[in-house]
């Protein structure tokens, strides 16, 4: 019978989820809704130790910001809950109790001195059927010895007992049957009674398996332990409900050899996480694409990209179109290099994809951030600016460099520009200019473009100077959208007065 197509993306809370696992749910995601699937998140908090208050939230807040939608967890409930792992210690303890009583696994009581003397005296020591005789458990202990430890509160974990000289096969859907023998495995611990919590391979699987997960979709670096979560699922008779495993390849350093990490991103100025994070324990602040201007469209494009295509070079998809196209036949096995350029070229893109009503409003909190108060000036107004400078900007907070002299007059002129252009006549006749501009009747771009170059050719001045000046007392610099509709905005009065500025203040 086929299968419901069930998903899981399965974060530990221990801190900020990085953006290779945020690419982890988007795909997980993907796929879930072009299969009409189910996509749950369920929190993996079963290491106390490494438990970051926060985190949880902030990955809620963060696949929410993207648009990853979640049908099953925590805060949306659901038919196979609880969807933290620390409030399903029963189903574990009922668990382990299964693989004992099926001979499965087995109780050690090996001190931390003990494993590490073991470790000493053997080397490339390994817990497993050559050497688990020889080490303090049920198995090598007589039964009435091990239930006085258990019943005097002796401190114990479960450990899967594996045979060796299997081959175990993991079906991965991007890189086809992986064959490894289990020889090489330890026997893994999967509870222990100090804290009454399974360790991650138990409680992954039981979890998988009771909320019938169809394909396991992670990171690369779960590889090495899809092997025994294969025996696992075996040792409970759940063989013919194996989920499907994609592997997916590693996020690389722009640069060099290996992993993506904070560090590449703070030495090289991007965030490597969606949301800005505040460390608890640190105080640390780390930057994140929400913080910097990105839009989630754009970052969850990029996202998709890095590591799948279409099949052709289409760059720029909704996240329907990506719902619509996503498979694994165009997963790369090997590394995405982490291109954060194209980054900022996809959030620019998606910039110019925006109304310029929409991006006056996001422009305004800027414009605040910057002393200016958005209110002062009409929405048509800062409308029409950004309409004018929009092609320029890879984020919002560009808008400031190329537009604020729409809202402040030059504090200062452009020090090359002024040598270059501003000589011993040029207040004469910018002086000039200003009773041609104030003679204009209409100051349209249109209108005034034609009157003030014929002006210029008639007394045979250099257009070149006289355009370039004019514009270093409007603008403070020689840089900007189309002269006459920089004038066409600020009105006749502001750009004869910024002219007699410039005239006052340059000599
Ligand atoms: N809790 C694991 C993690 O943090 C889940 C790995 C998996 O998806 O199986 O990545």
């Amino acid at each position: 019978m086929e299968r419901k197509v069930r998903v899981r993306f399965a974060p530990s809370p221990t801190g900020p989820l990085h953006i290779g696992g945020v690419r982890t749910a988007l795909y997980n995601y993907l796929f879930a809704r072009q299969h009409g699937g189910d996509m749950i998140l369920r929190i993996e908090d079963t290491d106390s130790q490494r438990f970051v208050p926060g985190a949880e939230d902030y990955i809620n807040e963060a696949l929410a910001w993207l648009g990853i939608g979640i049908d099953e967890g925590v805060r949306e409930g659901g038919n196979y809950g609880p969807y933290k792992q620390s409030e399903r210690r029963d189903i574990y303890r009922d668990h382990v109790r299964m693989l004992l009583d099926a001979g499965k696994a087995y109780i050690a009581f090996d001190t931390p001195a003990e494993l590490e003397a073991a470790r000493a005296a053997t080397p490339n020591f390994q817990y497993d059927a050559s050497t688990r005789m020889s080490m303090r458990n049920s198995l090598s202990m007589p039964a009435d010895e091990v239930k006085a430890l258990i019943d005097g509160g002796e401190k114990y974990v479960v450990r899967f007992k594996i045979e060796p000289g299997r081959d175990v096969e993991v079906n991965d859907l991007l890189r086809g049957k992986v064959t490894i023998n289990s020889s090489i495995l330890d026997d893994k611990v999967l509870y222990k009674s100090a804290d009454d919590l399974p360790t991650y391979h138990l409680a992954n699987i039981v979890d998988d398996h009771l909320m019938e997960v169809t394909h396991v979709i992670r990171g690369e670096e779960w590889l090495p332990s899809a092997p025994l979560h294969v025996l696992l699922y075996e040792a409970f008779g759940w063989a013919d409900t194996m989920p499907s495993f994609v592997h997916l390849p590693l996020l690389l350093k722009p640069d060099g050899k290996g992993k993506l990490s904070k560090r590449d991103g703070d030495r090289l100025g991007f965030p490597v996480f969606p949301l800005e994070w505040h460390d608890p324990k640190s105080g640390e602040i780390s930057s994140g694409y929400r913080e910097r201007g990105y839009l989630p469209q754009a970052v969850v494009n990029f996202l998709a990209l890095l590591g799948w295509n279409p099949g052709d070079d289409t760059e720029i998809m909704s996240m329907d179109e990506l719902i619509e196209k996503f498979s694994f036949d165009h997963c790369s096995r090997s590394g995405a290099k982490f291109d954060f350029e194209k980054g900022k070229w996809f959030n620019h893109k998606y910039l110019q994809e925006m109304s310029d009503e929409e991006l006056a409003q996001m422009y305004k909190p800027v414009l605040k951030e910057h002393g200016v108060d958005p209110s002062a000036w009409t929405d048509e107004y800062i409308t029409r600016v950004v309409g004018l400078v929009k092609g320029r900007i890879n984020f919002v907070g560009d808008l400031w460099d190329q537009s604020k002299f729409f809202f402040v007059e030059p504090e200062e002129y452009e020090e090359k520009s002024v040598r270059k252009r501003w000589n011993a006549e040029m207040p004469a006749i910018m002086g000039e200019l200003i009773e041609v501009l104030k003679g204009l009747e209409d100051f349209s771009s249109k209108a005034a473009e034609p009157v003030v170059l014929g002006w210029i050719a008639d007394k045979g001045y250099h257009l070149g100077n006289v355009m370039n000046a004019f514009r270093l007392t409007v603008v403070g610099e020689c840089k900007g959208p189309h002269m006459f509709d920089i004038t066409e905005l600020l009105g006749c009065d502001e750009t004869v007065r910024r002219i007699q500025l410039g005239i006052d203040r340059l000599g």
